[in-house]
Parts: structure tokens; C-alpha cells; sequence
């Protein structure tokens, strides 16, 4: 039979990557997209069709702080499966907008639970929750697992604890289908160019082609456990294809600095970052999360899923797809 799924957050990096997986495997997929002034479907472009003619994927306009909404989208839709992604997802800007971040992070969350708690009054429904490494923050033990507690270090993180408590709280209080995937950072050429690793495999390859000189980070020292996105989007639906609901880290298991992030893209490019990079102390954060590596052990042998991308294959394959960016912005450039 075929599957209905909604995605909150469809417009963004794991958004668009879950909706070519769901609809890979046949699924009907809606997906929620905030009105905006501008298109904000270019992640989904490629799958998009006029609502006129016959599509498996649908898009409705919506917004996670607004509870009714929420409601009447997953009540009308009636999807077995909701994969809550959305949200104002960056790190260093939730200490800009704290207020806002936890609308969207944390009740925006705890709307889509209500949501489905409506729902699954009528029909089964189950629930994945975007939770994320960021959680345990101040980390206290290394390797961190969905047993190590939460230090969260950000209003971001905060949000997400909050909202990770609620999902397991909603499963236990009212028998819900309600799963955690706690993510550790994934990348891929469709991740917003301010998170640290687009940013540098953007400017590299710009400069490569002599479009920009210097690069401006912040800090350098900090470590995570990068995967690939395509990878984990994977591993959310296997999260909710499970016999129960749970919670699971999904990782590498391997850590890595910025800098080592930069030596490989750098040599992807045949350059030396040290002559390029500057520290713009604007992009360090009140309080940063140190080191992150997760145990996704759980993950393996309960759904059976590992990554398949190193980092430094990332990095590479995020070189391949700048440079063709950077190269059709330096042949629009000589052409005006
Ligand atoms: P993105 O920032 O790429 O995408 C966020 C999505 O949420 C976009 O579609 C955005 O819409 C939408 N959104 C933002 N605010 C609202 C709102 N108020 N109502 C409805 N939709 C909203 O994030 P990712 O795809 O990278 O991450 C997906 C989820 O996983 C997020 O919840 C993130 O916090 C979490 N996560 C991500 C990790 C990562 O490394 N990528 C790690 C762990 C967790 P618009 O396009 O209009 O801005
Ligand atoms: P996060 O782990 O979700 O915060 O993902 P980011 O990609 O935003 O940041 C990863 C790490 O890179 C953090 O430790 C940041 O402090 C560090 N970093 C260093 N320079 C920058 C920068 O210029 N932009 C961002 N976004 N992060 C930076």
C-alpha cells in the first residue's frame, strides 16, 4: 500500500534529500514551505512538478509556530509517517534570536506532537524528531551516546533538548509513535552556506577560479563528527520503519577539527589555506561546543544502518560541486 508521509522543513538540506528517498520508494510526500518573498524551493526544484499535472509530491504553505496550522495540514493530510525537520537550525544565529529559535525548535516541535496526537486518534501515525548532537553540549563522556546526558550550550540546543524530552514524553503519555534521531553534523553540497564546511568549500573553490582571496572563520579548533547527508536521511527512515519507537545516534564515529576540514579541501584544490583564512572573532560563539563524536552502534544493530561517506570524502565531493558553481559564476562574470 502506499505510504503518505509530511515533511516539516522540506525546503532544507535533509528536507530535500528525505523527499527524493521517499519518493524513490513510492511514498505520496507533502511538505510544508513558509511563504516567503523569494522561492525558497530550490532544494526540491529537481522533483517539483506543476500542482496541474499528476505528482507524488505536494506542497502546502505552513509554519511550525502556528499550532492550528499544523493541525488542520496533519489532520486533512493524514500521513503515516511525519518527519519533523524544521527549524531555524543555526547555531550561532539562535544566540541572535533565541526567542524565535525556540518557537520554531522547541514548540513549533511540540506542535507536530500535538498534531499527531490528534491524528492518531483516528489512524496510527509515527513521529520523527530532528534532534541533534548539539544536545549534549559541554560533553561529559566521549564517545556520546542516547545515554549521555544533555549539556546543551546554546538556545538552539536548549530548544532541542526541550523538544527531544517532549517526543518521549508523548510516546510514553499518550502510546505514540514518537522517534529520536539524534544527528551528529551532516553536510552535503545542499547545506546553507553559513554552516562552517559550505562556507569553506564555497570560498575554496572560489578562489581557486581568483573570485575572492580571503576566507573569515571563527574557531578553528573546534571538532565534529561530520557525515553525509544522504547518508542519514537513510537512517531517519529506517528510525521510523523500526518495530518500536526509540531513540538513536546517528554518526561517524569519527572526529575531525575546521582545520583539518580546510586541509581537505584545500588539497582537493591544490591551495594552502593558511595563506587565505583570517579569524573574525564575529564568528565565535558566547559558548561553543568543544568536541563531538558520536556512538552509533545502537543505530547498527538495531536498524542495521552505518555511513558510507568519510569525511574526507565529503569535503572532496562538496569541492566537485562548488567548483562547477564557481566556474558558472566566473563564465556569467566575463560575459557581463
Ligand atoms: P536547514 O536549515 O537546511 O533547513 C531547515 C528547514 O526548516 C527549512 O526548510 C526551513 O524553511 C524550515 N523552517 C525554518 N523555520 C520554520 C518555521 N518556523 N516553520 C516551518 N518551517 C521552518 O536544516 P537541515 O536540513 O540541515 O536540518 C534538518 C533538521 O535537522 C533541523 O531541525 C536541524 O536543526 C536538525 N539537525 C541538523 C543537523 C545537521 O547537521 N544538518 C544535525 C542535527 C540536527 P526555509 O527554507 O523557508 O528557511
Ligand atoms: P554547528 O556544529 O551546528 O554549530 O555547525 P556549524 O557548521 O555552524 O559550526 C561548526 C563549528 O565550526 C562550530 O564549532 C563553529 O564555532 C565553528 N566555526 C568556525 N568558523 C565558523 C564560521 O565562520 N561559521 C560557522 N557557522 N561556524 C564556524
Amino acid at each position: 500500500m502506499t505510504k503518505t508521509a509530511l515533511i516539516t522543513g522540506i525546503t532544507g538540506q535533509d528536507g530535500s534529500y528525505l523527499t527524493d528517498l521517499l519518493l524513490e520508494k513510492g511514498y505520496q510526500v507533502h511538505g510544508i514551505v513558509r511563504r516567503s518573498s523569494t522561492f525558497n524551493t530550490d532544494r526540491i526544484d529537481h522533483v517539483y512538478k506543476d500542482p496541474h499535472e499528476s505528482s507524488n509530491l505536494h506542497l502546502h504553505y505552513g509554519d511550525l509556530t502556528d499550532g492550528q496550522n499544523m493541525t488542520n495540514l496533519v489532520l486533512d493530510i493524514q500521513p503515516d509517517e511525519i518527519y519533523n525537520l524544521g527549524a531555524q537550525s543555526h547555531v550561532r544565529v539562535s544566540f541572535d534570536s533565541p526567542v524565535y529559535t525556540v518557537q520554531t525548535v522547541g514548540l513549533g516541535s511540540l506542535n507536530v506532537l500535538e498534531a499527531a496526537r490528534q491524528l492518531n486518534k483516528q489512524k496510527p501515525t509515527r513521529v520523527y524528531q530532528a534532534s541533534s548532537s548539539e544536545m549534549f553540549g559541554d560533553v561529559i563522556e566521549t564517545p556520546q551516546t542516547e545515554t549521555t546526558p544533555f549539556q546543551p550550550q546554546s538556545p538552539y540546543a536548549c530548544a532541542k533538548v526541550y523538544a527531544f524530552h517532549q517526543t518521549v514524553n508523548y510516546r510514553h503519555a499518550y502510546d505514540l509513535f514518537a522517534s529520536n534521531g539524534i544527528l551528529f553534523n551532516h553536510e552535503s553540497p545542499r547545506r546553507g552556506e553559513t554552516f562552517v564546511t559550505r562556507k569553506i568549500t564555497r570560498a575554496a573553490t572560489r578562489i581557486k577560479l581568483g573570485l575572492q582571496d580571503k576566507l573569515y572563520l571563527g574557531n578553528l579548533d573546534a571538532k565534529r563528527d561530520w557525515g553525509y547527508a544522504k547518508d542519514y536521511v537513510e537512517g531517519m527512515w529506517r528510525i521510523l520503519q523500526h518495530d518500536e519507537p526509540d531513540d538513536f545516534v546517528l554518526a561517524t564515529g569519527e572526529t575531525q577539527t575546521i582545520r583539518q576540514f580546510l586541509d581537505y579541501t584545500f588539497e582537493a584544490l591544490d591551495l594552502d589555506w593558511n595563506k587565505h583564512v583570517e579569524i573574525d572573532p564575529r564568528y565565535f560563539r558566547p559558548t561553543e561546543v568543544d568536541l563531538l563524536l558520536g556512538d552509533y552502534s545502537k543505530a547498527k544493530a538495531k536498524l542495521g544502518w552505518e555511513p558510507e561517506t568519510s569525511c574526507k570524502q565529503l569535503a572532496e565531493l562538496m569541492v566537485e560541486h562548488d567548483l562547477k558553481l564557481a566556474k558558472t559564476e566566473l563564465a556569467q562574470k566575463s560575459l557581463s
